[in-house]
């Protein structure tokens, strides 16, 4: 017999929140945030058959909702507290749940996040993460914060996500697109000493426009220092390679500006943030991204990912 809405929820969705003051089974939570703090709030939404195949594994896909959340607290510099879950399931496929259970609490887990509700509707495939996390007041970091003469700097690496939707069968590219890792450190590291950030979710020209158009400011960034997913070593198609890298979504790395007098200090983060850091360019008075290659020629910038796109 299939377990009842109530089941799963007890079965798979109730966990301990000792830090929330109510956590999941009344008809709301309850939390209090720190002394000092601000509450940071993003959702987004995940459906079958736009951003993942019918077929794809529970378990990465319920690491990849979480993460995708916990990639926009890191691009605020807020720290992830907790979450909530809206599910939508075609039927009470407790393998399916169980591993999506699994995935989502293994990074919930390792980001210190707790589950404090949600809500569970039997229905086309979809899933919903609202996060809420918590930033000193006056310190979250805006899209509107770059100035003239900021550095731009990119963590990690750029275009595997986009690479794997290509080339399922490698496997550095799929772990990108399929299990991003969220960079929650660097956010909190970036609090004092980044001006504006983002995180690449539709790929790097188009979230960086983001960031230009908040600030009215424009960019020169240097194709040649852009770091790429190792997997291109492989691929030797450069076409291909600056497509991924320009306008692959899913990345989830984080793009920042920063004065230059804040150079030094950032350089040294990479250690404790996890991750490598590359200053790829310069934030300029003005308008519009120009992208150069190794040359000096202008690189016409790719379309990133729209969800209206004809
Ligand atoms: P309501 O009728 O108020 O919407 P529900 O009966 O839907 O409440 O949910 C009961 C409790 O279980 C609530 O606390 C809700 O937040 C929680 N909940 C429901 N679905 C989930 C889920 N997928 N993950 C976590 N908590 C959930
Ligand atoms: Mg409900």
């Amino acid at each position: 017999m299939q377990p009842s809405e109530f089941e799963i929820i007890r079965r798979y969705f109730e966990r301990p929140a000792p830090s929330a003051l109510l956590g999941v089974g009344d008809d709301a939570a309850l939390v209090r945030l720190g002394e000092g703090m601000e509450l940071a709030v993003s959702t987004d939404l995940l459906l079958e058959g736009r951003h993942f195949r019918p077929d794809a594994d529970a378990r990465k896909l319920g690491h990849k909702a979480l993460a995708v959340n916990l990639s926009d607290m890191a691009a605020m510099g807020a720290s992830p507290r907790w979450a909530t879950l809206a599910l939508g399931l075609p039927e009470a496929d407790e393998a399916w749940i169980g591993s999506f259970a699994d995935g989502f609490f293994a990074l919930a887990q390792r980001f210190g996040v707790e589950l404090i509700g949600g809500d569970t509707t039997r229905g086309p495939r979809s899933i919903c993460v609202c996060i809420l996390g918590e930033v000193p007041a006056g310190k979250a970091l805006r899209r509107s914060g770059a100035r003239p003469g900021d550095d731009l700097w990119v963590s990690g690496r750029l275009g595997g996500a986009a690479l794997g939707l290509l080339r399922p069968g490698n496997a550095e590219a799929a772990r990108r697109l399929h299990e991003p890792e969220p960079r929650v450190a660097l956010g909190e590291l970036l609090r004092d000493r980044a001006s504006a950030a983002i995180d690449v979710s539709d790929g790097f020209c188009q979230d960086l426009g983001h960031i230009l158009e908040r600030s009215r400011c424009g960019a020169t960034v240097h194709y040649e220092l852009l770091p790429k997913c190792a997997a291109f070593a492989g691929v030797q198609d450069v076409a291909l390679e600056r497509r991924c890298v320009l306008a692959g979504g899913d990345d989830y790395e984080l793009v920042f500006s920063a004065p230059p007098a804040a150079r030094q200090d950032i350089a040294k983060l990479a250690a404790s943030a996890g991750t490598d850091l590359a200053r790829v360019g310069a934030i300029r008075a003005g308008e519009g991204l120009v992208v150069l290659d190794g040359e000096g020629r202008e690189i016409a910038p790719p379309r990133g990912y729209d969800h209206f796109a004809p």
